[in-house]
């Protein structure tokens, strides 16, 4: 992936003498890019401009009122104190549940298996500190979500670009795979659907890649954080197509699925032995996450009927706006855009507007925020930089006023 500027780190010994600089932990460490755009946008809406946030990784959806309910009569209840540091034992059950119905009883998994997280970042995260380290290589698909490299160098560990197959939405396969595997690979990122792409991986597809993982003897992390975000069919969990889940961590939450980013929870579902040091590792760095959050998590995993309603009209209202957003882009093959099956992003191919630039992608973001007030994450994010990610997490309008400015911009050139 193309180096964005990274923090200047200090070696080991230095720390203490000089004036600050980070740590050689933070060694390479880049600030999220996704985070950092929807910074500046919401910078210039304050200075009263009027820009479409593009941009954004989270649903522009209110939390649904059952979920808020459930949580304001937990707090009155007395949720208020500190939980087990992997979760109040009711979500986790509800997890481990949840996971052994989408194994279909083929591996059945109960609450130690499971380790709740302020939001599927840190579980990710959980897993890869535990599990990598110095000289551990760990593969990760590109484009790819952009903390993944990020989590991957803070365990200390050194993230190897795997790049998809841009004919095939840019998934990977076992070839592929084995093309960026060497000696020291430990383990291997996955992302289904896929942020950026929308890619979502068919059974089959999984199935290959998660045998050849088996075979040697890799650990997965299955980040399904979009899982119920799809538009033409179910995305298939590693869960349920995973032959042997002895070196598998399934993560997952509740941020974009049920428009609840900002409560902050997120789970593993991990081998034992794995769950148990996770869980010894977060007791000391975040101890459990806010009892409020997991109360109302608990009601969007347990009160299904509710939950499902709300998931579908969310999932209605986002593919009405890819449709709509996807009609436009139709007219113009000078931007080629990705079909997305799930989540709730577009990902376009902008090198033909500045066909010398190897960061069109970013030059392109820049512009159309600095003149057509409308934030998308520049694809060096991803690791493609001559792409351009935009959120339909945004009102139907304001999905098609953006796009229609993106498309003015192409037009004109980067001249
Ligand atoms: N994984 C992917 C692919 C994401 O896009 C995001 C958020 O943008 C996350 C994980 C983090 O989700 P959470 O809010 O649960 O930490």
């Amino acid at each position: 992936m193309p180096a964005r500027p990274a923090l200047a780190a200090a070696p080991d010994d230095d720390v203490g003498r000089a004036p600050f600089r980070p740590s050689a932990n933070l060694a390479g460490l880049q600030p999220s890019a996704t985070i950092a755009v929807a910074e500046r946008a919401a910078a210039l809406r304050a200075a009263g401009r009027d820009v479409i946030d593009l941009g954004a990784g989270q649903p522009d959806f209110d939390t649904p009122a059952f979920i808020r309910q459930a949580a304001a009569e937990a707090v009155e209840r007395g949720a208020t104190r500190y939980t087990a540091t992997a979760g109040i034992l009711p979500l986790r059950q509800a997890i481990a549940a949840d996971a052994t119905a989408l194994a279909g009883g083929r591996h059945a998994f109960d609450a130690e298996q499971v380790v709740v997280s302020n939001g599927s970042k840190q579980s990710l995260f959980n897993a890869a500190f535990t599990l990598f380290g110095t000289g551990d290589e760990v593969l990760v698909p590109t484009p790819g979500w952009t903390s993944y490299q990020d989590i991957v160098r803070l365990a200390r560990a050194t993230p190897v670009d795997v790049p998809g197959d841009p004919a095939h939405g840019f998934k990977v396969d076992p070839d592929r795979l084995r093309a960026a595997a060497g000696p020291r690979t430990r383990g291997l990122v996955l992302n289904s659907p896929c942020n950026p792409t929308g890619a979502v991986y068919a059974p089959d597809e999984l199935r290959a890649v998660l045998d050849l993982a088996v075979e040697r003897g890799w650990w997965v992390l299955s980040d399904e954080i979009y899982r119920r975000i799809t538009y033409e069919r179910p995305a298939a969990s590693a869960l349920t197509v995973a032959g042997d889940a002895s070196r598998l961590v399934v993560v997952n939450g509740i941020a974009k699925a049920y428009a609840m980013t900002g409560w902050r929870i997120g789970w593993a579902v991990a081998p034992a032995p794995l769950a148990a040091a996770m869980t010894a590792f977060q007791s000391h760095a975040t101890y459990n996450a806010a009892a409020v959050s997991q109360h109302a998590a608990l009601a969007a995993l347990t009160r299904t009927a509710e939950a499902d309603a709300a998931v579908a009209e969310m999932v209605a209202a986002f593919r009405a706006r890819r449709d709509a957003a996807l009609a436009l882009l139709a007219e113009r093959p000078d931007v080629p855009v990705l079909r997305p099956d799930g989540a709730f992003y577009l990902f376009l191919n902008v090198a033909g507007w500045a066909p010398d630039a190897p960061d069109a992608g970013t030059r392109f973001a820049t512009r159309l925020l600095d003149e057509h007030d409308v934030a998308v994450v520049p694809g060096a994010a991803f690791g493609t930089p001559t792409w351009i990610r935009l959120s339909y997490a945004a009102p139907l309008p304001r999905v098609v006023e953006g796009v229609r400015r993106v498309l003015t911009l192409a037009a004109a050139g980067a001249a």
